[in-house]
Order: C-alpha cells, then structure tokens, then sequence
C-alpha cells in the first residue's frame, strides 16, 4: 500500500516550509557563488546567534562528509578517534573518517544505550602508550545517539572534562542535535561548547532540509584551512547559497526546535500506545524522535507487507520508528491500528 508518510527515516520526510521558502527567497535573483553571499553570510550569523558564539561555519552536502572532513582536522593519519561501538562514523560511513583523514584508526568503546560509558575512556587512552599503537587524539559523541536515547547536560560535561584531562579533542555528531535540544530543553550552548565540545557537526537534511550539514567549531583554531579540506574533498557548493538559505530559514524564527520538538513529541505518543502492547517491548528509554522495539519477526513482516517501512538493522537490531518533522498524529494511530489488526490475524490463523 502506498503510504504519504513513513517511520524509517527523518530522511524519508521531505523539505519543511520553511526551508523551502528560504530556498524559493535565495532564488529571486543572482548571487556570488562559492559561499562569499549574503544566504551564507545570515546562516553562519544566525549560527553564531543559536550557539552565542563566535565560532567558524561550513557548509557541506551531508553528515558523512561533515563527520568525516570535521574528524580529519583534528587528527593526523598516526593518531586515532574514540567513539561508540554503534557510532554512526564506525558503521555507516563507509570508513569516510578514516580515508579523508589519511589512516586515523577508529577505537570502538562501549556504553549502555547507545552512550558511551565515560569509565571507559581512560583505559581506552592509556592501554597502550607506546610508538607502536596509534595515539588517541579525539573522542567523538554522537547527540541525539544512534539508538534514540539522549547525553543529559551533566554526562556531557563529564565527558567533556574527562577528554580535556586526557589532552582528547570532543567531536559531536549532531545528525538530531535538534531532536537532543528539544528534549533536554538546554541551550544550545550549554551541551557543545560550554561541555567542552571542540567541533559539532550540526544536521539540516533530517530537521526539514533537502540536503545539507553544517560543521561548527567551537575552537576556530580547528577550522584553519578547512575550506580548503572541503573544497578538496568536493563539498564546496559552486551555488552555496542554496545550501545555507535553508538554513536561514530553520533557524530564523526557531524553526529547527519546533520541527524537532514535534518530531519528539510523534514518537513520545507511539512510544505510549506500543507500550499498552504486551507482545511489543521498548528496546531503549525513548529520548529523542526514535522508538526502539523488539516484536516477533512474523509481526514485523506483516506490517512490511502492509506498505510499513522501518528499519530493522539499526544500532543492535530491533524495529527501529522514526518520527520526522512532519509525522501526523493519524500516521501514529494508522500504524498502532495496523500493528494490532496484524497481531490478531497472527493469533487467528
Ligand atoms: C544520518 C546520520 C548522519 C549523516 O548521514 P549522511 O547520510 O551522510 O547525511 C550522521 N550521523 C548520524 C548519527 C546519522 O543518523
């Protein structure tokens, strides 16, 4: 069956309103190009305004590429990154990290839920000090993580302290930075920069944009060079203005939390009705726009076979409902009614 909307992905939904206006604004007339416009010049001010300081913006075409480019400026190809074993740079990015930046080996830590366990650093970083092993040099966080749950504002600033006695830069994937933000109803300021975060890689395209990530750095010293990273890597956008107007757009009268915020607010209402299911059990505490489940196999192919899409590979496996900034309401009760006539007509054969 063809459905308008879907929970596999933020990624499925399309452009939000105001985005699109943004974009339709940048298009009236000419503009420089290569990033020297006003569009990117109002998207990186409006950046500095969210986070209340001075940092350094770029613009590039998805988070793989911001991930990716933001890691290889803090790391030489002798030194290595420390993350999360379901951190999406470990395992959804091809090995981007470690190519753009020429060999950096990545150390996986663990953590329940998606978090990494900040016990876990120091021994990570002092089991092997010699010349023979790659030095530690950054600790990348993923907020909200790849599993839904959410960094509270004091884990954060553990961490962050932790990385900073141990002399380890803090990278941030922020994919759903928003949906984190609107969860912990924090300023932006207090769980990046005021956390200790060098770097954060701040996600358009799931929050309501066609395409585009912005890498924010918190510590300009970083960002010395880095156009040229992006240039070289192919993420300098020739028409740049039509990956900062939306921007512009989101950020203008606060659209990014309120898109985010919704989102959260779609998954905390399916979250409520699976619970009332006996057979159906939450994976991971709901935090963020994501709602991790375990249910029978059988009911998960029945609702696949009712035109459901959702992601059953993500993180350690389960169903993995994503809400975007345009879930409805009647998507969550069209799905919740499916899943529990499906359910009956397991149980009727
Ligand atoms: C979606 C996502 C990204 C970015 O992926 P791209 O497809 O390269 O834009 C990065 N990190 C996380 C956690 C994500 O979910």
């Amino acid at each position: 069956m063809k459905r308008p909307r879907q929970f596999a992905s933020d990624n499925y939904a399309g452009i939000c309103p105001e985005a699109w206006t943004a974009m339709a604004e940048a298009n009236q007339d000419h503009a420089r190009s290569y990033g020297d416009d006003s569009w990117t010049q109002q998207a990186a001010d409006l950046l500095r305004e969210t986070f209340q300081t001075a940092c350094e913006v770029f613009f590039v075409f998805n988070g793989t590429a911001a991930n990716s480019l933001a890691l290889s400026s803090l790391c030489q190809s002798y030194h290595s990154i420390l993350c999360h074993e379901t951190a999406h740079i470990e395992t959804d990015e091809c090995g981007a990290p470690e190519f753009f930046s020429n060999g950096t080996k990545v150390l996986l830590l663990t953590g329940p839920q998606g978090k990494i366990n900040p016990d876990t650093i120091e021994p990570m970083v002092k089991r092997r000090t010699d010349i023979h092993y790659p030095k530690p040099r950054v600790l990348s966080i993923t907020q909200a993580t790849e599993l839904g749950t959410v960094y509270s504002a004091g884990e954060l600033k553990s961490i962050g302290a932790i990385s900073k006695h141990l002399g380890l830069q803090v990278h941030m994937d922020g994919a759903r930075f928003g949906n984190a933000v609107a969860s912990l109803n924090v300023s932006p300021a207090e769980i990046t920069w005021q956390s200790g975060v060098d770097v954060l890689c701040l996600g358009g395209t799931k929050n309501g944009m066609a395409v585009g990530d912005a890498v924010v750095f918190f510590n300009p010293e970083l960002a010395n060079e880095f156009d040229y990273r992006c240039k070289q890597a192919g993420q300098l956008a020739s028409k740049m203005r039509f990956l900062a107007a939306p921007w512009v757009g989101l950020l203008r009268q606060n659209a990014w939390l309120r898109h985010a915020r919704h989102a959260n607010a779609m998954a905390d209402m399916l979250e409520t009705a699976l619970r009332q299911i006996p057979e159906i059990h939450l994976m991971f505490p709901r935090q963020a726009n994501a709602v991790f489940v375990q249910m029978p196999d059988t009911l998960a192919h029945r609702l696949h076979d009712r035109g459901w899409a959702f992601y059953t590979f993500i993180g350690q496996g389960g169903c993995r409902l994503m809400c975007s900034w345009d879930t409805q309401e009647s998507d969550v009760n069209d799905f919740v009614q499916d899943l529990k006539e499906c359910l009956q007509s397991l149980k009727t054969p």
